[in-house]
């Protein structure tokens, strides 16, 4: 489709479905959504387990590889992004974490009006309809339906939980509520009766019914249109062709943290040295294009158990065949959720003033890696769980640069994990928390062994040296285009605005002034959402 429009919003991620919902609701503007990837009617995408096949399936996602990194002892680590109608939310893991309350007090510190806890809580409580009810804290009858799990838990989650508490985590019952710290009794997930409940199927299928919205998929934008410093639309390739649609108003960038960079210096907004160097005329000179990334940083413990767990029910053919059909039949069991069970935020240390670290438990364990399948759904040959840990707020910085003015060549990723001593104290202090966890009944007496790293590693250098070997990822880039009150120091306004140039907007995990406490789906949603309300408004004005 070529056309003119009123609005582009480039990626039908989590951000972008929630500003293409709130842009067309008043039925006032023509929106043009496009998406790099196709359909996500696909069943593992549907059924919340599936996630295990769409993390190597290159159908559906970008299957980025970071740069070999000192951080992990010169290791590559694997950067899945969706590519697909519902983005990253629709292979992601369905965790549902809004972040704490004091993130966002950092975002509002650094200058950027309008995205304090008081300013995003209500977009949050808007746009949920959460299965446990509204309160202060919580919203109901929002598009985003957020399931409570408290159906189909292995049971070993409750002595995991029970343990942590002895371990000296308070026990919280909604760390989406008054405080983010504290054990909780399951992880919320974005699923609504056994389905996963992507953005796209959360915003978009209501959001389609509207003549004012056209989804364009399978088109990959290439570059951003100006004249002069003003974006007026967007050019992009779909089957072999390269195509332009025009903005009236205004061009959204929702790519999310790895392509919106990747876009904006393609299109010539970036460092102005290495934009010429590629051969790219500079719309607006920004060496924060790319820079500020933060990701968080996550390392798991495998025990062998003395009873049965998720491994013995989903390894054997017969006990697939059981899942299947609980998931078939009545769309329950353990398919009907995550992987990640139980968990919660804690602190590492007493002088932390709020959690800076977060728990995970799986009933389930992978030990033995499987080729091309993040192996969830062929876990280990015995009776395993997982404890597993991710940073809040790690302060190692990395950047996305692109290295050619080829638009379908993937950019380089260099994500600097563990470069500051800050982050390695504060994995090691957590990792040993994590074998305290261990260490409490009732869980200590479920378990028969440590597996990895196994007893044997117990100095601080043996601990530092196993978890830079293992860490990886856990999926949540962010901050690369930054919110900041200048170009100094950011890409962004407070509105989401690119600052130097007119009628361009970056609205995605990349916008995020700083990275948030959990897992990134809810805030990247919510961000979109709010993003959406303030093209609106300024729209009006
Ligand atoms: C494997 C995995 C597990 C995760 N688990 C969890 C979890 O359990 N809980 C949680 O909260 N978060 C999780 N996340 C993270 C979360 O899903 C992301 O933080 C969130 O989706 C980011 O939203 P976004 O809108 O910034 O980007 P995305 O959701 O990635 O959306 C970007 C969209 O833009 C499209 N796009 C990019 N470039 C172009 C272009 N040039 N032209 C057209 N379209 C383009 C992409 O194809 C994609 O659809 C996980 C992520 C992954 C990958």
């Amino acid at each position: 489709m070529q056309g003119d429009f009123d609005f582009i919003i480039v990626g039908a991620g989590a951000s972008g479905c929630a500003a293409a919902y709130k842009l067309t609701e008043n039925g006032r503007y023509k929106v043009l959504l496009l998406e790099a990837g196709g359909s996500d009617k696909r069943f593992y995408i549907q059924m919340p387990m599936g996630y295990g096949k769409t993390f190597y399936d290159k159908n559906l996602n970008w299957m980025y590889d970071a740069e070999p990194d000192a951080g992990i002892n010169g290791q590559v680590d694997f950067w899945p992004r969706g590519k697909v109608i519902g983005g990253s939310s629709a292979i992601n893991a369905m965790v549902y974490v809004r972040g704490d309350a004091s993130d966002y007090e950092d975002w509002k510190a650094a200058g950027n009006k309008g995205w304090g806890w008081d300013d995003v809580l209500p977009a949050y409580k808007a746009m949920e309809d959460y299965e446990g009810g509204g309160d202060a804290y919580r919203g109901s009858g929002g598009p985003l339906h957020i399931c409570a799990n408290d159906k189909y838990l292995h049971w070993t989650t409750k002595p995991f939980r029970e343990a942590a508490i002895a371990a000296g985590m308070p026990a919280n019952p909604d760390y989406n509520g008054a405080s983010q710290e504290g054990v909780a009794p399951s992880y919320q997930l974005t699923t609504k009766g056994g389905i996963r409940n992507s953005a796209a199927r959360a915003f978009l299928k209501p959001a389609r019914k509207r003549a004012n919205l056209a989804i364009v998929s399978k088109a990959q934008a290439t570059r951003i249109l100006f004249e002069g410093k003003r974006a007026v639309g967007v050019e992009y390739v779909q089957g072999g062709q390269t195509k332009t649609a025009r903005a009236s108003r205004e061009v959204i960038v929702s790519g999310g943290a790895v392509n919106t960079p990747q876009l904006l210096q393609l299109s010539g907004i970036g460092d102005a040295t290495q934009l010429k160097r590629l051969g790219i005329d500079v719309v607006m000179a920004n060496p924060n294009v790319g820079r500020n990334l933060k990701d968080h940083q996550g390392i798991n413990y495998t025990y062998k158990l003395k009873v049965p767990t998720l491994n013995d029910t989903l390894r054997p053919w017969w006990g697939k065949l059981l899942v299947g059909m609980q998931y078939i039949l009545y769309r329950g069991g353990p398919l009907a959720i995550s992987i990640n069970q139980g968990g919660g935020f804690f602190r590492t240390n007493e002088r932390e003033t709020r959690p800076n670290m977060q728990l995970y438990y799986q009933a389930f364990s992978t030990l033995i890696p499987k080729t091309n399948e993040r192996p969830i759904l062929s876990p280990d040959p015995f009776s395993g769980m997982s404890l597993g840990l991710s940073n809040c707020r790690p302060t190692s910085t990395g950047e996305i640069m692109i290295t050619t003015n080829n638009p379908l060549a993937k950019p380089k990723i260099t994500a600097n994990i563990y470069s500051t001593n800050h982050d390695v104290q504060e994995m090691l202090e957590a990792v040993k928390f994590l074998r305290k966890i261990a260490a409490q009944e009732p869980l200590k007496s479920l378990i028969a062994e440590e597996l990895r790293p196994g007893p044997e590693v117990q100095t601080d250098d043996e601990i530092i040296h196993d978890f830079r070997q293992r860490s990886g990822t856990t999926f949540h880039p962010c901050c690369t285009a930054r919110m900041a009150p200048d170009a100094k120091s950011g890409v962004v306004d407070a509105r989401l605005r690119v600052h130097g140039v007119e009628g361009l907007r970056v609205i995605d995990a990349s916008a995020f002034p700083g990275i948030v406490s959990g897992n990134l789906n809810g805030p990247a949603m919510m961000l979109g959402w709010r993003g959406g309300e303030m093209v609106v408004e300024d729209a009006k004005a």
